[in-house]
């Protein structure tokens, strides 16, 4: 240490309590980073590696990049999963003797970022938390731009807690120091989340009394949130975590929401995935998943809302039936709809909005749009009040317009404040006193220099004698070259020379100068403080304009519903608490809206755990199988969510789980195969699904050959049927498996009707009662452009397994068998004389008395 520079071992001091971050060390205009930190930086960011003396021979390997600009720097390092340590000068240079102090004011890592321009308006921020003590998990998620704070805990797998984690989508993750040799966690958090990951050291947990301090000083509820130890454990880690990094009061966050995972519909990562619920499978973009078709509100609120009543769909009757209500009394009055959607549009995103004032970082421009946003609700509540619907009128009576932060912001702060909040301009007349002083001051100042311009000009009889101003010299008074003989002698101090002018100063002059400057000065820096006070004085209001902006947030994503049902005539449907699952005339929400309502063939289904607990869908390749099924749970699902649904008609039943296995999908990172995908996914519902369940089988068996395949699938329909009872969706290209309904009280066939027109096949989309007799599988083939050869091939080989399958009477084929008999069938049939010739002499070859060379040469 002692051979480094003072600055630098102060460096190397600060930067061995961040070692897992870019220390941004503040230097005059620029951030500088250091050592290996400059090396990893100079590559990330493309910027130049330079050097300084450090008081090594070799010199210090160094980079930086500017203040002002350093958001862009530091978003792209947070982009890719870094973390950078702020380190700033926390005395005045000038009064500092020896090295300026500093010190770390903030960490930003991935799951804390505060800045606008790296958040994404619809999407929340999440960090997490993990521990688990025995067989039990908890998690907390936080949204530090948001001052959401939740809180869980359940017995289970690493599985199901990656399931959990999924809705939250955290940008970071971190463990609690008994995780951290949990290796297979570690990368599926990295690898299938996408989260940067935070093992946290036995040291960064503080005993269980500090812990309960630290929690029981940020959230007044605490008590009943986090009930258990392990629950309080997670939040402290949390908690603690956020604490470090910001160093400051987070006081927007002071909610904490205990959940529990049974309150709610479960949808594990398979099922989310392959029913597209906020991305499509094609691009995992959201565009083409269900959240993208429902999105239509008006607020980045209410779109985040979205996500999370997608996540989560309700298992309790009078809950959905409640969003229902309001649903439907936008749907009935349409007038009423648009006039909130329109007022709704009026309304920033408080929840970021309070979240920046309290953690000191909102402008003017933020306290402005926090008023506009404010000043839509009164009319807002009125509309809602007005319209005779129980569940709308309780949204009113809970919007609080908070009209005394309105009053404020509007009475202190100018109507197009600059960005800044350092540079002035930013408070209006007339709010503060002593500000209106030094305004009038320097006002005053200005016109009397206005006014000498005049007077000088008078009395010199230089018409062209201006008076000026710059930042080096102040104000000054200049006269052209030409015009300098009219210039009494003495009149002026003469202050710059240029090319054909001179500058003068007069003591008169100076003293205005320094009385506009001071009073300039002043004036700036008490506007600031008059602005924090303001911003500080709202920021005690912040649980109000949470809980405004919690409504509000509501209010949109009803109205949204309202809009989708509205526009593609979607329907109320009846929740029932027993166990019939009708839908008539049901569509795919997303498909239809893709290829267009009148292309959309509509499909009934009934299921019930009586009578038609198993679906046995049979048809070929391409029929609408899997459409159908994955409609089904979509309606199911959207009717949980309060939503209208896609059908003529409908009653659901509530659904607690979905299963899938649909579509084939290597797990590649996990090193399964596709069978073993779909072997281990339709284990995990037979083993968790209840007779509230719904289980969507697609072609399962199809990765194996053709015996084991049916064989696998019949097993597992009879052990849903016998076992688990759940309503489940069936498809499968093994026809032979329709005899099955015969055997089995509540195993009913359907299948997807398809007719040959032509000898080409048509399929109709449209379901029918009973099962398909042949699967079509040759004419897809043609379908998708397969040579003639091969289709011509496949034809007779077919034909010829059929006729074999007759005679011989039974359901399943032995391929070797046929294979065999198709040759030799071929033989007699279709072989040139030259052929017979070779077989014949094959045939009589003495293999075992002949060497290998004369075989060969045979
Ligand atoms: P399968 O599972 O039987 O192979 P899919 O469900 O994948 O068939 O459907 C194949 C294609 O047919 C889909 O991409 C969709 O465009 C279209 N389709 C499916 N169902 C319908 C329907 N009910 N109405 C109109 N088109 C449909």
């Amino acid at each position: 240490m002692a051979k480094y520079t003072p600055m630098i071992q102060q460096y190397l001091s600060i930067k061995a309590d961040y070692p897992d971050a870019f220390l941004f060390f503040r230097l005059g205009d620029f951030y500088e980073m250091f050592f290996e930190d400059a090396r990893k930086a100079a590559e990330e960011l493309e910027i130049t590696l330079t050097g300084r003396d450090g008081g090594e021979k070799e010199r210090i390997p160094m980079c930086g990049v500017p203040y002002h600009s350093a958001e862009v720097y530091i978003g792209r390092l947070i982009e890719k999963g870094y973390k950078v340590a702020i380190c700033e000068q926390v005395e005045d240079p000038a009064a500092a003797k020896g090295v300026v102090r500093r010190e770390v004011v903030r960490v930003i890592t991935p799951g804390t970022v505060m800045e606008e321009k790296m958040l994404v308006e619809k999407e929340n921020n999440f960090l997490t938390a993990l521990t688990r003590h025995q067989d039990r998990f908890a998690l907390a998620a936080g949204d530090l731009s948001t001052g959401e704070f939740y809180v869980t805990e359940f017995a289970g797998e690493t599985e199901d807690l990656i399931d959990e984690l999924v809705s939250f989508q955290p940008k970071e993750v971190l463990l609690a120091p008994q995780l951290s040799g949990d290796s297979s966690l570690r990368e599926q958090l990295t690898v299938r989340l996408g989260s940067v990951v935070t093992v946290l050291l036995p040291e960064q947990v503080p005993s269980r009394d500090r812990m309960e301090e630290q929690v029981s000083g940020q959230f007044p509820n605490y008590r009943e949130a986090c009930s258990t130890p392990i629950t309080l454990e997670v939040t402290g880690l949390l908690l603690g975590y956020l604490q470090r990094t910001q160093k400051r009061g987070l006081s927007h966050m002071s909610r904490l929401s205990r959940y529990d995972t049974g309150q709610y519909m479960v949808l594990d990562e398979s099922a989310r995935r392959t029913l597209e619920l906020t991305a499509s499978l094609r691009d995992g973009k959201r565009k083409g998943s269900l959240l993208w078709l429902l999105d239509r509100t008006a607020t980045a609120m209410g779109s985040r809302l979205l996500k999370k009543w997608l996540d989560k769909p309700l298992l309790d009757r009078g809950e959905i039936e409640e969003r229902q209500s309001a649903v439907q009394s936008f749907v009935d009055d349409l007038i009423l709809l648009e006039e909130i959607r329109d007022h709704l549009r009026g309304v920033y995103d408080l929840e970021r909005l309070a979240a920046r004032i309290a953690y000191g970082s909102a402008n003017g421009r933020d306290l402005v749009s926090l008023c506009r946003s404010l000043k839509m609700i009164p009319e807002l509540s009125r509309r809602l009040a007005g319209t005779g619907c129980d569940a709308l009128q309780a949204v009113s009576s809970r919007l609080d317009p908070c009209g005394d932060v309105s009053a404020l912001i509007e009475k202190a702060v100018v109507e197009d404040p600059p960005v800044s909040v350092k540079e002035g301009g930013v408070i209006k007349e007339g709010f503060d006193e002593e500000l209106d002083r030094l305004r009038s001051a320097q006002q005053d100042g200005r016109s009397w220099i206005a006014r000498l311009e005049q007077r000088e000009r008078e009395a010199t009889g230089i018409k062209s004698l201006k008076v000026g101003f710059n930042k080096v010299f102040g104000y000054y008074i200049e006269v052209t070259k030409a015009n300098l003989r009219l210039l009494p002698e003495g009149r002026y101090q003469r202050k710059q020379t240029l090319a054909n002018a001179e500058r003068f100063v007069t003591p008169e002059l100076k003293e205005r100068e320094r009385s506009i400057l001071e009073a300039e000065e002043k004036s700036v820096e008490l506007e600031y403080q008059i602005f924090t006070r303001v911003r500080e004085k709202i920021a005690g209001e912040i649980p109000r304009i949470q809980k405004l902006a919690e409504q509000v947030a509501r209010l949109d994503v009803l109205h949204s519903f309202a809009e989708v049902s509205q526009r593609y005539r979607y329907v109320r449907p009846v929740i029932r608490t027993d166990d019939r699952l009708v839908i008539e005339e049901g569509r795919h929400p997303v498909v239809e809206a893709a290829v267009g309502e009148q292309e959309f063939v509509a499909n009934d289904a009934h299921l019930d755990n009586r009578e038609r607990q198993v679906l046995l869908i049979t048809g070929p390749n391409m029929a609408g199988k899997s459409t159908y099924m994955r409609q089904v749970a979509l309606i199911a699902l959207l009717a949980q969510i309060g939503c209208f649904v896609p059908v003529s008609r409908a009653e659901v039943s509530l659904i607690d789980r979905i299963f899938t296995r649909i579509g084939a999908a290597d797990d590649l990172v996990g090193g399964r195969s596709t069978f073993m995908v779909e072997m281990d996914e339709t284990r995990l519902a037979l083993a968790q699904a209840t007779s509230r369940s719904l289980i969507l089988l697609d072609e399962v068996g199809r990765g194996t050959s053709t015996y084991d395949g049916m064989a696998l699938a019949q097993a597992i329909v009879e052990y849903i049927h016998d076992q688990v009872g759940a309503k489940t969706l069936f498809s499968t290209h093994y026809h032979e498996l329709t005899q099955l309904e015969e055997e089995w009280e509540r195993v009913v066939n359907v299948n997807a009707r398809c007719v040959e027109k032509e000898g080409e096949v048509v399929f109709l989309h449209r379901m029918e009662p009973g099962g398909a007799d042949r699967s079509y599988g040759i004419h897809v083939a043609h379908l998708a452009g397969m040579p003639q050869g091969v289709i011509q091939r496949a034809s007779v080989l077919l034909e010829s397994l059929e006729s074999r399958l007759e005679t011989a009477g039974t359901q399943q084929l032995d391929l070797f068998h046929f294979a065999a008999e198709t040759a030799s069938a071929r033989d007699s049939s279709s072989l040139s004389g030259a052929e017979e010739e070779v077989l014949r002499s094959l045939s009589q070859w003495d293999l075992m008395n002949r060497t290998p060379m004369e075989s060969v040469q045979f």
